[in-house]
Order: C-alpha cells, then structure tokens, then sequence
C-alpha cells in the first residue's frame, strides 16, 4: 500500500479515507473469520491523534462510532468542538495523575491505567465524594523495558485490586501494545494470559484491547476485543502540532 503523504486539511474532504476504512474493516472481518470469531465481538477505535477535529467528523459520518487520542488537551479540545456528535472517547496515552479528572470529563474509557498515582487520582474525595465513572483498562507493559508504559504483567493483580478499590472505575480488561522487537502474535498470547488472570478476579473485565494498523490481524487471532487503528485508515499521521 503506498504511503498516503498529502497533509489533512481542515477543509479539503479526504476522497480516500472512506476507501481505507472499508478496506480495514474487511480486513476485520477476515481475521475474525479465519480466528473463528464473529466480527461482531470486535470494537474498531480509530485513532485520530494529530489529525484535526473534522477528520473525527467525517469518519463519524462514515459511521464510526470510537475514537482513540493520546494527548490530554488535543483530546480535550477535540471532544468540545465534536460534542454534537454520539462518539465514544477513549483515552489511550499516557496520564499524569494531575491530569485524569480532567479526562475523565470527555473520555467515556481510559485505556491507559498503569500507575498507582493516576488509579487512585480517579477515586472520590472529601471535595468530591462521587466522581463521575468511568470505564478503565489496566496497560500491561509486554517489553521489559519499563519506559514503554503500562504495568510488568506480574504486578497486573495488585493493579486490578487498586482499580476495583476506587469504586469509580468499571474495569474493561487489559489493554497492551506489541513490542517492535518481537513477533506481535506470541506477545498478544502473553497478554491473552494476563487477561484469563484478570477475569479470575474481576469477572466482567474480559476485554482485551490489542491490535493496531500493522498488528491487528494477530492481536484478533489471540483474543483481542477492541482495535486501536490509525493511520490504516486516517493516512499518515501529521507531526505533532
Ligand atoms: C497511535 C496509537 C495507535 C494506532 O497506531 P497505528 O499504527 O497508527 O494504527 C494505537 N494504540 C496506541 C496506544 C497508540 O498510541
């Protein structure tokens, strides 16, 4: 597939995207046939960071129902301009403690819960004895490197309790990003472990988010329920603003 490099613009209507868009959820539909599964497990959160807020309306239109972002104010901002439109916000990005009762104002799910210090930022206060719910995924951290985000897959038990315990979080699943230095397939088998760990102790939070443009296929085979795809569909991401 050739690299789409033409800038969005805010005004100018993107002829491919809807192509793109057909051309993955096929893609969906394949991976979850050849798994043996029914496409109808699976939730696409198209990930639109970088990319302004009317590339979001136009995919709405092509009945996209979530979106994913990964920085707090773009976010923010983005959820505000597009309020008239019935979409899902899920936050995938890393969160300062400081920052998530912020989020938790636009983003129905904040699939990025991987510190103590942003769990507990989510639980009532004396100011405020009852927060507004949201729904959560635990981030586990498939590398060993600890600065790619999420929490080492033997410390996901004390985080789960730690999410149970702020009574303002519904707990989802567990949400994971393939390392580059490995075959996405056997990672996301890991991360099907975790989950099955998980579930034995939170019941209902059997969701497994895993999957993006170039790994979806894999992550559908091991389990996964929601898929976080970009540039698959929006084309090549902007530089950061
Ligand atoms: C950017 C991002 C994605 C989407 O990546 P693509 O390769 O563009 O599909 C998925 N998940 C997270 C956490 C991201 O930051």
């Amino acid at each position: 597939m050739a690299a789409d490099t033409r800038l969005p613009s805010a005004s100018s209507h993107d002829d491919g995207l809807e192509a793109r868009l057909a051309s993955v959820r096929q893609s969906i539909a394949d991976a979850a046939r050849a798994a043996g599964r029914s496409a109808d497990e699976l939730t696409l959160i198209v990930v639109t960071k970088y990319h302004p807020a009317s590339l979001v309306r136009d995919l709405a239109a092509l009945g996209v129902t979530d979106v994913g972002e990964n920085r707090h104010q773009e976010a923010q901002a983005k959820a505000a301009e597009l309020s008239d439109l019935d979409l899902t916000w899920h936050f995938i990005g890393q969160l300062q403690s400081k920052k998530a009762r912020q989020v938790r104002r636009y983003a129905h799910v904040v699939q990025s819960l991987d510190r103590d210090s942003v769990v507990d930022a989510f639980a009532p206060t004396e100011a405020e004895p009852e927060p507004l719910v949201v729904d959560g995924f635990v981030q586990v951290n498939l590398t060993d490197d600890p600065g790619r985000g999420g929490v080492q897959p033997d410390a996901v038990e004390a985080m789960v309790e730690r999410v149970l315990g702020t009574g303002t979080i519904r707990l989802r699943g567990v949400m994971a990003v393939a390392p580059l230095d490995e075959e996405p397939r056997r990672a996301f088998a890991r991360l099907r472990e975790v989950s099955a760990r998980v579930a034995a102790i939170a019941p209902d939070a059997t969701d497994i988010s895993a999957g993006m443009s170039n790994d979806h296929a894999e992550a559908i085979a091991e389990g996964a329920t929601h898929l976080r795809i970009g540039t698959a569909i929006t084309g090549k991401r902007p530089t950061a603003p």
